[in-house]
């Protein structure tokens, strides 16, 4: 999996370093959802007993995201069976899949309209093939319902399987996301049945496919401006297309600390750093998160497919 977790929305003055153990600093605050359309989807996701890592991982953007019909769908359950340390999502056994999940993911991302959507999923190692052909059918069930949108898939690394992988992506996906999630150095202890060699595998692997590929970083973990520039340097040189950088908001006192918050200066610069790299397009500030503002980003996806059918 996938997708950052956070703190609930919390109010607070501007911050200085070392970060406050409970209050973020100004630029994080986030507005309370009110507008009707936020209320409108979280009740057709109930409906559809959908699960969104939107709410599994109290992302902080949900008022916002979901105002504008923004959601990312997790599939495969809402139990996941690893325990990253930054994340909001339960550990444990899963149910068995829901062979009528993809068709509930088509029938509301049909409803939604939307021109661009993430789906993401929990990390299903129990499973032979870690979800990869129940990803395939809900990426095919998706497309049929929603021939014109472009549709992005933030998946797990399937234990560096490329076979498993591939299910996957001869699905065709229009996006292959996968995120690294933090720098080499604190990998294992951040994602601890992960490693950041096997990540980098599986976005090789898509990339080498063909595919327009996508990863993130969460930034307040401990790791220095030197290691996060040298990770933009591999995944630039890996030819990977998108890019998200966000500050890490611990989900609890038992999760990772929060060991500095980054400001947004220091991620507009390490955007344009990325940029200048190579990188198409960077998403870098402090509420970023792998789908924040992806609703909006067909057209690029669109340029991005172009681009790769081409190379
Ligand atoms: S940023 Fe992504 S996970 Fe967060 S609310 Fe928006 S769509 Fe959902």
């Amino acid at each position: 999996m996938a997708e950052r977790v956070h703190l609930p929305i919390v109010e607070g003055p501007a911050a200085a370093e070392p970060a406050p153990r409970r209050r973020h600093p100004a630029w994080i605050r986030v507005p309370l959802p009110t507008k009707p359309t936020f209320f409108e989807v979280k009740q057709r996701v109930g409906e559809l007993k959908l699960h969104t890592v939107c709410e599994s991982a109290s992302c902080p953007n949900i008022g916002e995201c979901w105002s504008r019909r923004a959601l990312t769908i997790m599939i495969m359950g809402d139990i996941c069976t690893r325990s990253c340390r930054f994340c909001d999502v339960t550990t444990g056994r899963p149910l068995p899949l829901d062979p009528d999940e993809p068709r509930r993911v088509a029938t509301m991302l049909g409803e939604l309209d939307l021109e661009h959507t993430v789906i993401t999923c929990v990390d299903r190692d129990d499973l032979p093939d870690f979800g990869g052909a129940h990803w395939a059918e809900t990426i095919r069930a998706v497309k049929a319902a929603c021939p014109t949108m472009t549709l992005e898939v933030l998946v797990g690394d399937f234990k560096g399987d490329t076979a498993n992988a591939d299910i996957v992506l001869d699905a065709a996906p229009d996006v292959f996301a996968h995120n690294l999630e933090t720098v080499p150095r604190l990998s294992r202890q951040v994602r601890v049945q992960a490693s950041y060699p096997r990540s980098y595998k599986i976005l090789e692997h898509a990339r080498r496919r063909g595919a327009v590929t996508k990863t993130g970083l969460m930034l307040g973990l401990g790791e220095t401006q030197d290691e996060v520039v040298e990770v933009l340097r591999e995944v630039a040189g890996l030819g990977v297309d998108i890019v998200t950088l966000g500050q890490y908001l611990a989900p609890s006192k038992s999760h990772l600390p929060i060991e500095r918050y980054w400001s947004p200066a220091e991620f507009a610069e390490l955007g344009r750093i990325a940029t200048e790299l190579g990188i198409a397009h960077v998403e870098s500030g402090p509420l970023v998160r792998s789908s924040y503002h992806a609703d909006g980003q067909a057209a690029l996806v669109r340029d991005l497919r172009a681009r790769a059918a081409q190379r």
